[in-house]
């Protein structure tokens, strides 16, 4: 349930409902808007009996019942846009951010050298992956806590912000200490215990969908985050499995538009795992920007047939600096920048 305050409720009005649903047992979101404030009821509802004893309370306009399992990440909750913050850009805001750099970090000079390439050709943030998630146990796992290492000196010689993946809730916090923001992956959309570490981290999340997950399931991973009182949260589309074989995955592009209509949180696109292959990367991407995603990430290797993982997808960096250049064109007719 989520409870709409008058436009000129008071602080005391609103802490008297808050008291209220703590009273009962349940979680009080609050949820401060422009205009209104709206407060979000997590928990068992059933606890209040009858919804009306809120709905009674001084400066309460009127409650609603949230009927879609997510609460916290519904725009019924949150009207306005939620804004993460992201080298001084606003994801979510007019300016489409680019996160690109390699799928993973092989080597200090590799990650420095992309790092440079990328925020030359535009780039907002650098990705890189230290700790891989990869279907073979035979394969290139990542260079772990030296790969972050690694990271964060390419921060330190672009200023460029790290995004990078976490696999396990124990490795949170050692995740936290170098990247920005904390990549939780495909395979993990549903490892709840890492979902609940993120969360309680209060580090800025990218949620990748699961290939096999649906919107409303992507949005329900993100209630765990933001059930913790983290809302530097944003959602990512990478391509979900279907019985087509020529293309890696098969790029939803539905989901833009329609988790930017359900939900308030910013919604990224990831063209590189959602072809699979770099030769399609560039018109996925500039659909998702049209489409209206509020930023792109995508792989780009100085040396992509030489890449430890996902080669194939990768872009070369003078490609990429050329795509960012036609995204850009792309962002101006939806009314964006880039
Ligand atoms: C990645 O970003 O390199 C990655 C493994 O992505 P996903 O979790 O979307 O497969
Ligand atoms: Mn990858």
């Amino acid at each position: 349930m989520i409870v709409i305050m008058q436009a000129g409720a008071t602080a005391k009005q609103i802490s008297a409902v808050i008291a209220r649903i703590e009273e009962i047992g349940l979680k009080a979101h609050l949820s401060e808007g422009q205009e209104r404030t709206i407060i979000g009821v997590v928990g068992d509802e059933r606890k209040f009996g009858d919804r009306d004893t809120l709905a009674l309370l001084d400066g309460v306009e009127r409650t609603m019942r949230v009927s879609h399992p997510y609460k916290l990440a519904s725009r019924e909750f949150h009207p306005a846009d939620t804004l993460v913050p992201l080298n001084g850009s606003q994801v979510g805001a007019k300016k489409v951010v680019v996160i690109a750099g390699p799928c993973s970090v092989e080597s200090r000079e590799q990650i420095i050298e992309t790092a440079c390439a990328v925020k030359e050709a535009g780039a907002t943030a650098l990705r890189g992956g230290a700790y891989k998630p990869r279907s073979s146990p035979y394969s290139f796992q990542g260079l772990g806590e030296e790969g972050l290492e690694y990271l964060a000196e390419a921060r330190q010689v672009t200023g460029l912000p790290i995004v990078t993946e976490v696999m396990e809730p124990g490795l949170v916090p050692l995740v936290c200490k170098y990247a920005d923001v904390l990549q939780i992956g495909a395979r993990n959309m549903q490892n709840f215990p890492l979902l609940n570490a993120a969360g309680e981290s209060q580090h800025t999340v990218l949620l990748k969908r699961g290939p096999a997950n649906t919107m409303e399931e992507l949005l329900m991973a993100a209630e765990y985050i933001l059930s913790h009182g983290n809302n530097r949260l944003m959602l990512c589309e990478r391509g979900i499995r279907t019985f087509e074989t020529y293309t890696r995955n098969t790029f939803d592009l539905n989901a833009i538009p329609v988790l930017k209509a359900r939900s308030h949180l910013p919604v990224i696109a990831d063209p590189s795992h959602a072809t699979g292959k770099w030769e399609y990367v560039g018109a996925a991407a500039k659909a998702a920007i049209a489409a209206g995603a509020d930023g792109v990430i995508m792989e780009v290797h100085m040396n992509p047939e030489k890449a430890m993982s996902d080669g194939a997808q990768s872009l070369r960096p003078e490609k990429f600096a050329q795509l960012v250049k036609e995204m850009r064109r792309v962002a101006e007719a939806v009314d964006r920048e880039m």
